[in-house]
């Protein structure tokens, strides 16, 4: 489905066409449309573009991922409906393994989801079909993980649930969250938050990411070290707060 061209929200429309349609196809869960309605709300009250501080917290992700030695691309269903090239892009720039993470796990919609980053231009895709390993703490559906996540350094997650990114955080990970509620646990725990529309982050990321390649590891670790997530974190709740006018 497609909104006509006049429309005025178009590009709004269009994206949720998409989850609709991610819906149909089985690839995003019924509730997955409601977390999306949540960070709509949030995004409607950033005036729906990168804020400064979000594009400095994208720089900083990026060199964090470059810097890293066995970066991971966490990917759920609402990202692969609404963004798996821009995933996928990323996840070569960067050198990152990609990874399935469902929330609401069942075989059927981890096929549907690696599927679709395959189709997006994927050479291979994590998580699928993985028995027995776990992050501890997780009951096993949701922490089913394969090695790349295990032994991941840093993970980038999107859309997150704050009980798994604690998780990771406690296994010694460094982790980088896109998330729009500045107050959700996801953002409060992460390393480096992203209050940015994931359909904006990624591709600010892969264009930061192609800059800063050129960079040694030391430089990437000093720009990671410079950046200060609290500080950020604070400043984006505060744009928020003070009210902007559309
Ligand atoms: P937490 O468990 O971390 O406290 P939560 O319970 O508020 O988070 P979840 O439903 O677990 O939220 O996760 C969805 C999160 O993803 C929400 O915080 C929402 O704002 C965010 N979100 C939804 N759509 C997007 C999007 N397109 N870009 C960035 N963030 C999004
Ligand atoms: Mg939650």
């Amino acid at each position: 489905v497609e909104a006509p061209v006049s429309h005025p929200r178009k590009a709004s429309l269009d994206l949720r066409h998409r989850l609709t349609d991610g819906l149909e196809g089985g690839v995003v869960a019924p509730a997955g449309l409601i977390a999306f309605g949540r960070g709509e709300a949030f995004d409607y009250l950033l005036g729906e573009r990168t804020c400064f501080q979000a594009a400095e917290a994208e720089r900083a992700a990026a060199a964090l991922l470059l810097a890293a030695e066995r970066p991971v691309l966490s990917v759920n269903g609402n990202v692969a409906a609404i963004c798996p090239r821009e995933a996928v892009e990323l996840a070569s720039a960067t050198g990152s393994k990609l990874e399935v993470n469902l929330f609401y796990r069942s075989p059927g919609r981890e096929v549907k989801v690696r599927d679709a980053l395959l189709a997006a231009g994927a050479k291979a895709v994590y998580g699928v079909g993985v028995k027995g390993k776990t992050i501890p703490g997780l009951e096993s559906e949701r922490g089913r993980a394969d090695e790349a996540i295990l032994e991941a350094d840093v993970v980038l997650v999107m859309l997150e649930d704050g009980d798994r990114t604690e998780k990771l955080k406690g296994m010694g990970k460094k982790v980088i969250a896109v998330d729009l509620n500045p107050l959700s646990r996801t953002a409060r725990k992460a390393d480096i938050t992203i209050v940015d529309n994931v359909v904006r982050a990624l591709p600010n990321m892969i264009k930061d990411a192609k800059e800063l390649k050129k960079l040694g590891k030391e430089k990437l670790k000093a720009m990671v070290a410079a950046f200060d997530n609290e500080r950020n974190l604070r400043e984006m709740e505060e744009i928020i707060r003070s009210g902007f006018k559309p």
